[in-house]
């Protein structure tokens, strides 16, 4: 029990100190510094407990293996930006208004979904 609460630990200071949507690759590199026993495997196994314990949420991307964000950064209505480069996922602040500008007569809106794919500042300095 104790090992698995280390886990947890470790795996939500990587979503802190990112401060964006991480892959199981990217947790793994990021936990392992305070977990070296830690796996692939065992991430995903965590992974999957703290989702279900809404501590995270997946984030899912057209075409891509989820990556996951706090629980409390999904609450906020937010979009996501990717990296053709590094293939990172960062948040975007706020949304973009008059979408319904966009529907043909008669449709109603009931939800909306915006990726921005570019090169993040690391990949375009
Ligand atoms: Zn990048
Ligand atoms: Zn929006």
């Amino acid at each position: 029990m104790q090992r698995q609460t280390t886990q947890r630990v470790a795996i939500e200071n990587a979503f802190t100190a990112a401060g964006r949507p991480l892959g199981p690759q990217e947790i793994l590199e990021a936990a392992r510094d305070e977990v070296p026993s830690l796996n692939l495997a065992t991430v995903y196994r965590t992974l999957k407990r703290m989702v279900d314990d809404r501590i995270l949420h997946p984030v899912e991307l057209p075409g891509e293996s989820p990556r996951y964000e706090l629980q409390e950064a999904a609450d906020k209505h937010h979009h996501h930006f990717r990296c053709r480069k590094c293939d990172a996922v960062f948040d975007l602040n706020g949304c973009v208004n008059g979408l319904s500008k966009l529907l043909p007569a008669g449709f109603q809106m009931s939800g909306h979904d915006i990726v921005i794919y570019g090169d993040c500042r690391a990949c375009n300095a």
